[in-house]
């Protein structure tokens, strides 16, 4: 029998047992390595190659179902790493019109350089139509912030069929969410800033395939670009994994929780939450995913309903990101670039109990009346 989520979390990278060393070796910090002789690896410089990150990506490898991975600075890093990478002068990248607002920005500096952009909504597999001579297809799904959610599995046959590369950011679901690489992709992007990480302490990011000349291209671009992690966030994420599942399955817990709280409240419209039974992307989410994720969206009446409820809360932080341990909200039109109302909230579940949140949301929603 395969080992659980929980058990996976806890041993994923983790060295075999050695008498008097620690279950995880402390980060390794440094800028070269003795090198006599030849330049053999897998240590010779700290641009290249550092333990500390190996063995976090070792863990993310394992969590994603298998693969290569390679670790990034930032969720940005690992984004532009695989679309930067990948395409050249006079390629197409088919992208989501409605996935995270920097991924969206860079469509200028690809057209700078001669790629062509395509864009099409998540919702309902809109990108189908406009995968004719793409050299990559990106996805993001569930979106953010928006939740819709597209069926991987599909488009990924149908971008093969049309020769294309298909890479899906996986920032919201995390590898325990769901395994985009069994679905088809051929490369898992993440922000692990977010859940994958989830305690709003760091900021990484990551690019798996199970495709070797991929995996070169990415590790290439990382050290020639010199987007590479300190040693210090690398292990304080590899700590973090190893209450990946509890973590997550509280979050996803109290998000469903909240979601059901909201269904019905009077200042509450457009509740989203895939995980929800009556949510329009939940019969595509519960095909692919294992877990739906932390984040709920809703609109309140107003950017002065939304502030207000935000001021009320004891137990929810207002800041942006989310998947924190911590929960977070925040009114998302306050930075403009997304197409949604004033009174649009973001809504991070942390782990707190599920009562106390839920009590919490609704003595906030009381007070901004
Ligand atoms: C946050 C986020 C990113 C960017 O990650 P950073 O770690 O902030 O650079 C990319 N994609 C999605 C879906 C995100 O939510």
């Amino acid at each position: 029998m395969a080992d659980g989520d929980s058990t996976r979390s806890v041993r994923a990278g983790r060295p075999a047992a050695e008498q008097h060393a620690p279950e995880l070796p402390g980060p390794t910090f440094a800028a070269h390595y003795h090198l006599a002789g030849e330049a053999t690896g897998p240590y010779t410089y700290g641009r290249d190659a550092n333990p500390t990150w190996t063995l976090l990506e070792d863990a993310i490898s394992e969590l994603e179902g298998g693969g290569a991975t390679t670790v990034f600075p930032s969720g940005m890093a690992a984004v532009s790493a695989a679309l930067f990478s990948l395409v050249a002068s006079g390629d197409t990248v088919v992208m989501p019109d409605d996935c995270y607002q920097t991924t969206r920005a860079l469509r200028e500096r690809l057209e700078s350089y001669g790629v062509h952009v395509r864009t099409a909504p998540t919702a309902g597999d809109a990108q189908l139509d406009v995968l004719d001579g793409a050299r990559l297809v990106w996805l993001e799904t569930p979106s953010n912030p928006g939740l819709d959610v597209c069926d991987i599995k599909r488009i990924a046959a149908a971008a093969h069929e049309a020769g294309a590369l298909v890479a899906v950011d996986n920032t919201l679901a995390t590898p325990l969410g769901q395994r985009v690489l069994d679905l088809g992709a051929d490369l898992a992007v993440a922000s692990d800033t977010k859940s994958l990480t989830g305690h709003g302490d760091l900021l990484l990011g990551h690019v798996t395939t199970r495709d070797a000349a991929l995996a070169q291209a990415v590790r290439t671009w990382r050290k020639t670009v010199g987007a590479i992690p300190g040693p210090m966030e690398a292990w304080l994420a590899h700590r973090s994994l190893a209450t990946l599942a509890l973590r997550l399955d509280r979050q996803t817990a109290n998000a469903l929780a909240l979601a059901t709280a909201l269904r019905e409240h009077p200042l509450v419209s457009g509740l989203r939450y895939p995980g929800l039974p009556d949510d329009p992307a939940h019969a595509v989410a519960a095909a692919q995913m294992r877990r739906f994720g932390c984040v709920v969206s809703f609109t309140l009446p107003s950017q002065a309903a939304a502030e207000r409820f935000l001021a009320a809360s004891r137990l929810v932080t207002e800041a942006t990101s989310f998947g924190s341990v911590h929960s977070s909200a925040e009114r998302r039109a306050r930075w403009g670039g997304d197409a949604v109302p004033p009174g649009f909230i973001r809504f991070s579940c942390g782990v707190e109990d599920t009562a106390d949140l839920v009590a919490d949301v609704l003595q906030a929603l009381d007070a901004a009346r």
